[in-house]
């Protein structure tokens, strides 16, 4: 039978739940245990992909298609293992099955009531991913924090669901704050207390405390947690502030959370976590030989939420190469002709970020005109990849006014418009080309030599695509399809030749980049970047006065 992990929060949102409950399936799968991670969020949208950015961060989309919270990427980039929808439940999700239930007859002559009838569909779906017994172990994040209205079903679906499979079979990992107060130089505790009291009044006693701190709990200060909280001292883990996420599991297991979970939930402890190719690749992030500079060209940039994904692709990326990547966030509202090359000048590379609508286009296409005319290696994806192929059209092939529909609905030469299927489409969630899509690679292209092979498998979510009429004007003019999907014939991927690297991708490749498999576009395009800086130093290097006065 599966053993059930319920990591709620306290005190604060943002303390790291998605991070904490990621690391220790990390640790729970280097020991040799199949894991998988749910997340429960307690809003009423069926799924995020109706969310601006602004609001919830990056939409991450799955194998299969869903419009998920971000936490799932770091599930997947932590256990190197996909997600699908069934690990993503909000309320709306809920309620809607259950309304639906309640149209059809299934309630006949009964009140629909929160409980028991929300709370049943919400342990219905705690337990989905346990049948068959597919893995040892489900960590379920609950969203929220605990205390607010809304998280309180999924609270109540916890305590009877731990009711009815047995305390050593299901239990809770609470995250909590442990603040320092400057003026006292302490760390207070009294927040966690409320805290868990909060989860008592729900009639759930923690079993394990993850107390997030600036500074590391004295012996006294976990010993008053464990007295006031009514937990094992050995119950309550130090999750001091790290610089970076991939170091999270490193000190989890240094506090022994792995064992004291497996302990809990009577599973032998077997073999130590084989963390091996994790603590190498943390050695590179921390010890990189080089660095570059790439500008993320993007309207969301205020929230680097927003970009969650591509910002992690970087980081495995920039480990394989032994570079460090600084990442500059240049708005695209800001971009324009005039200013373009302050902004791009000093950068080794550029990326154009995905997005929606009319808003900061016509900045992210004098990036792209800029980056081409310069030389500097260019990454466009998805609403990126749809820019360049408007600024080649307008500049290159001379169609004045070339736009995607999406931007302008009447223009005279539409060469991103919207998909043949998508034309009859009114709703607006989950309606979009989502999920994983295969895709045929040119023999001899930039992209094929990248990913060592012809057939690739790579996610989406757009509405818009290439318009193939146009295709051979483009291919005459250099910018060539080399990935296209070999059913449908939709255009995924497009180069530029006689440039070092410009690529434009339909998919989000930053989807399917984790740890342990890092992505060969993200990892190629660093290593551009790093050649581009290199070439430039040593040309600055040559230049004329320096000459001289080296004579
Ligand atoms: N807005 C564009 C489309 O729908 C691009 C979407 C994206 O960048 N994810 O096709």
């Amino acid at each position: 039978m599966s053993k059930y992990i319920f990591v709620t929060g306290g005190v604060t949102s943002s303390l790291g739940k998605g991070i904490v409950s990621a690391s220790l399936g990390k640790l729970l799968s280097a020991r040799g245990y199949s894991v998988t991670i749910q997340k429960f969020d307690p809003y009423i949208n069926v799924d995020p992909g109706t969310l601006n950015p602004y609001e919830h961060g990056e939409c991450y989309v799955t194998e299969d298609g869903a419009e998920t919270d971000l936490d799932l990427g770091h599930y997947e980039r932590f256990l190197n293992q996909p997600m699908s929808k069934r690990n993503n439940v909000t309320t709306g999700k809920v309620y809607q099955t259950v309304i639906n239930k309640e149209r059809e007859g299934a309630y006949l002559g009964k009140t629909v009531q929160v409980v028991p009838h929300i709370t049943d569909e919400i342990q219905r779906r705690m337990v989905l991913l346990g049948e068959d017994d597919a893995y040892d172990i489900i960590i379920t994040e609950i969203g929220g924090t605990v205390g607010d209205i809304e998280s309180q079903p999924f609270l109540e679906a916890f305590r009877q669901l731990r009711w009815k499979l047995g305390k050593s079979n299901c239990i809770n990992i609470h995250l909590t704050l442990i603040p320092y107060l400057e003026t006292s130089g302490e760390l207070k505790t009294k927040p966690t207390q409320h805290s868990v009291k909060e989860l008592l009044e729900n009639g759930i006693q923690p079993d394990i405390l993850v107390c997030r701190t600036h500074y590391p709990l004295t012996k006294d200060v976990k010993r008053k947690i464990a007295l006031f909280c009514n937990v094992k001292i050995n119950a309550v883990i130090e999750a001091i502030d790290l610089p970076n996420i991939y170091e999270v599991p490193l000190v989890l297991h240094k506090e022994e959370l792995d064992k004291i979970v497996l302990n809990k939930l009577k599973l032998s402890g077997g073999k130590e976590p084989d963390l091996h190719d994790w603590k190498a690749f943390i050695k590179r992030i921390t010890n990189p030989k080089s660095s570059v500079e790439i500008g993320l060209i993007g309207k969301y940039i205020e929230l680097h939420d927003a970009y969650k994904s591509i910002l992690e692709s970087f980081i495995h990326a920039g480990a394989v190469n032994e570079c460090q990547v600084n990442i500059r966030y240049i708005q695209s509202d800001n971009l324009d002709e005039r200013n373009a090359v302050e902004y791009l000048d000093n950068l080794d590379a550029v990326l154009v970020a995905p997005g929606f609508g009319f808003r900061g286009v016509e900045g992210k296409l004098e990036a792209v005109r800029y980056v081409r005319e310069n030389k500097i290696p260019f990454f466009g994806i998805c609403l990126g990849m749809q820019c360049a192929v408007v600024e080649i059209a307008r500049h290159i092939l001379e169609l004045k006014d070339a736009n995607s529909t999406e931007m302008d609905r009447n223009t005279p030469h539409p060469v991103i418009s919207l998909m043949e299927e998508q034309k009859t489409i009114i709703k607006k969630g989950g309606t979009m080309r989502l999920g994983a899509y295969q895709c045929t690679l040119k023999k001899e292209s930039k992209v094929a030599a990248i990913y060592q092979s012809n057939q690739v498998s790579e996610r989406h979510r757009h509405r818009y695509e290439f318009n193939n009429d146009y295709l051979s004007q483009f291919e005459q003019n250099g910018l060539i399809a080399t990935g296209i999907n070999p059913g449908s014939k939709l255009v995924e991927i497009m180069e530029l030749k006689n440039h070092p690297w410009f690529i434009g991708v339909q998919f989000h490749p930053e989807l399917k980049s984790t740890v342990a498999n890092p992505h060969p576009l993200f990892v190629s395009f660093v290593k551009a970047a790093m050649n581009y800086r290199k070439a430039k130093t040593a040309k600055k290097k040559n230049k004329p006065g320096k000459l001289l006065s080296n004579v």
